[in-house]
Parts: C-alpha cells; structure tokens; sequence
C-alpha cells in the first residue's frame, strides 16, 4: 500500500481523526503532520509541526522513510525548515532578562543582594538560568521543552548554585518557566505566521 493511499480516507474518517486531533497529535505527531498535509488540512498540519519542536530536528529526519516520497518532499521540507527556523528565532531572541521576562516576571525575582546590579535589582541566578534556557531550547525549541522534568532539573540545579539566602526561589521559578514558555510561544508563533503558510512556493524560504 503506498502512503498516499494510506493516508486518503472518507469524509466521515476524516471528520472522526479532526475530532480526536490533539490526541492524535500527542500520539503520533509526525503522522499527524504527513496525514494533514495529504489532505490539506494546513490548521492541523501547523499544529502538527509545532508539537514536533519539541523533538530534535535529528527525531524527524529519522522519521522519515523513502514510502513517504509520494508524500511530497516538499511537506517534509517546509517542516525542517520550520524546525529550524523557530530554533534561528530562539538563538536571535538572545539572552537578556528583558526579553525573556516581563515586567511583573521581574519584579518576582528580585534581591536585594543582587551582584548583577541593574535597575531591576533581579536575583543574581536570572541571568544565567536564561542562558541555559536557551541553550537547552535551541534544539527543541517548544514551550513545552522548558516544562519537561530534565530541563527544570537542569535549571534547578544551575539556580541553586547561583542563588543567594535572600532571593526569591522556589516561588519565582514557577513564573520564570512561564515567562520562558510564553516568550518561546510568541517566538515560534511569529515564524507559522510569517513563513509557514501552505500554498506559497518553497522559495520564501529562501
Ligand atoms: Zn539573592
């Protein structure tokens, strides 16, 4: 059975797998994206290829498999692109408070025995906690990556190390990983608003 014909299904089918999307997305989320394209569902496609940010790019180039080439290659790499875009994004966004927490965020995490004195006075861990954030988004660069256990255990860690007896922690954390998670979201979001529109010939990209 080619993947073409695997993937084509009734009207009914198809109503059935919109129904149950995000679960099957969860599930299965480069599947969802090959079974949306076919049919050119591009809502559901974008959905699809933003759950696979929080997979390495490396995770969807061994997705693939030659029984997907009827797939369009294009679909494929429009999703790479994206993958790596979204990650250029997070890398250009940089590594300052400002950009990564507001100010109702900042005002969470402030100490009076700061060593990275600016007008803010925000804890002295702030600043490097960013850094690793961005460095551990690159890859997988999701909202979701920041949430996951091994990141904030990382970031834990890095904190507690940095910390000082009268910063505000583990309470302002909570609102860092939030602060994170919604920069992350607008980042991504701006790239499938500008460069990831089904329909448009592959040489945006470029
Ligand atoms: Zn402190």
């Amino acid at each position: 059975m080619d993947a073409a014909r695997k993937y084509k299904m009734g009207e009914k089918a198809s109503w059935l797998v919109k129904l149950h999307w995000t679960q099957y997305v969860s599930l299965d989320p480069f599947g969802a994206y090959l079974l949306a394209c076919s049919h050119g569902w591009t809502t559901q496609a974008k959905d699809a290829a933003q759950s696979l940010l929080g997979g390495t790019i490396q995770e969807i180039e061994v997705s693939y498999s030659p029984s997907m080439e009827d797939m369009s290659t294009q679909h494929y790499h429009r999703l790479l692109t994206y993958h790596a875009r979204c990650s250029t994004a997070i890398f250009s966004a940089g590594s300052a408070t400002t950009t990564w927490l507001d100010v109702k965020a900042r005002k969470m995490m402030l100490c009076r025995h700061s060593v990275y004195y600016d007008m803010d006075n925000v804890a002295g861990w702030v600043a490097p906690a960013i850094t690793r954030a961005v460095v551990i988004l690159l890859p997988r660069p999701s909202p979701r990556t920041i949430k996951e256990a091994i990141a904030s255990a990382v970031l834990v860690t890095l904190i507690q190390e940095t910390k000082c007896g009268s910063c505000s922690f583990p309470s302002a954390y909570a609102t860092f990983g939030d602060s994170i998670a919604r920069k992350v979201q607008q980042l991504i979001d701006a790239v499938r608003g500008s460069l990831y529109q089904f329909g448009t010939v592959l040489t945006v990209y470029s």
